[in-house]
């Protein structure tokens, strides 16, 4: 099989030296197995759990959510699968799990500030993955959404290891985290960066509000510098970095975010073959030249042009 531009065979993500960058789907139900499977994704990089329980008005059994996860991991035998716990608040909120009375969702108490409020609802999370990854040989990560501290991150991997999930990581998408990134990192055995919430609270403007949306844009050179940061915590630390975010999903920008030190990119299925496509065309060295390049820029669209004039220099 070939994927859209014909010259680069489905397969595995790689540059053109040969390194391997694994290409991972974004889902948000069970029912994108096929279409991820069909595009050669290598797994799953974020299973977004709360789009499953969107219109629950009380929290989902663990016998409910086995069923989910149950098929979601069948679906990817040997193959790795990043599970999100609930990400509940803001723009996706859940009734059982968020005060609705909130002035400023995006900044109270959502995704794992939520969760720790409501623990068991967690602990039947945890629970569910950890019975239903038993029953297969998927490899299953899970991470918590929206941390913000060191504290946050060794609260969720002592609980998660503790129910049994073996490797139990975070999402960076605040800022504080990705500042300290050396520090929330050390508990956790790997990173996932959201570009969408981070450049939401990086920038302060609410990625719903359609009179701030010029703003919500990856390429910001100060979105990047905080990316590069968690990229050389991660590095210094020997964990992964995903990146899960739409950005992920623009080729271009996929090569400067290798480039930055991302060591898997996720994204919708549909994206997969122009990301691998992309990614073929340069080596790690160019893509940490473009990176220098976008860092370097002073806005998002001085970034991207930066990005291709250095391109069309080389071609
Ligand atoms: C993100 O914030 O980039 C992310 C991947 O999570 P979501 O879009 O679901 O908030
Ligand atoms: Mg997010």
């Amino acid at each position: 099989a070939q994927d859209k531009r014909g010259d680069v065979p489905i397969g595995p993500g790689r540059l053109a030296d040969g390194t391997h960058i694994p290409l991972l789907a974004n889902l948000g139900s069970v029912d994108g197995i096929e279409k991820a499977v069909e595009a050669g994704a290598e797994g799953v990089g974020l299973f977004r759990t709360e789009f499953l329980f969107l219109d629950a008005t009380s929290a989902p059994s663990v016998a409910a959510q086995y069923a989910q996860y149950s098929k979601l991991l069948r679906g990817f035998p040997g193959k790795k699968v990043v599970v999100r716990a609930l990400d509940a608040g803001a723009d996706k909120p859940l009734s059982f799990l968020n005060d609705a009375k909130e002035e400023n969702p995006a900044l109270g108490l959502r995704g794992l500030r939520a969760l720790r409020a409501t623990e068991q609802i967690l602990r039947d999370q945890l629970t569910a993955l950890v019975r239903a990854e038993s029953e297969t040989d998927a490899d299953l990560w899970v991470m918590a959404p929206m941390v913000s501290t060191a504290e946050e991150t060794t609260w969720f991997v002592n609980l998660a290891n503790e129910i049994g999930i073996k490797t139990a990581g975070i999402m960076v998408e605040v800022p504080s985290a990705a500042i300290l990134a050396d520090r929330v990192l050390r508990d956790a055995a790997f990173a996932s960066i959201g570009t969408n919430d981070l450049t939401q609270y990086t920038l302060a403007a609410d990625r719903l509000l359609g009179t701030v949306s010029s703003f919500q844009d990856p390429w910001h050179p100060a979105v990047l510098t905080l990316i590069a940061e968690v990229g050389r915590a991660g590095a210094a630390l020997g964990k992964p970095v995903g990146i899960c975010g739409e950005a992920a999903a623009d080729p271009l920008l996929a090569v400067v975010l290798v480039g930055l030190g991302a060591t898997s990119l996720s994204m919708s299925p549909s994206a997969i073959g122009d990301v691998r496509a992309e990614l073929a065309q340069h080596t790690r060295e160019e893509a940490q030249r473009l990176a220098a390049e976008a860092l370097g820029a002073d806005s998002a669209k001085g970034a991207r042009e930066a990005v291709r004039a250095a391109l069309a220099l080389h071609n």
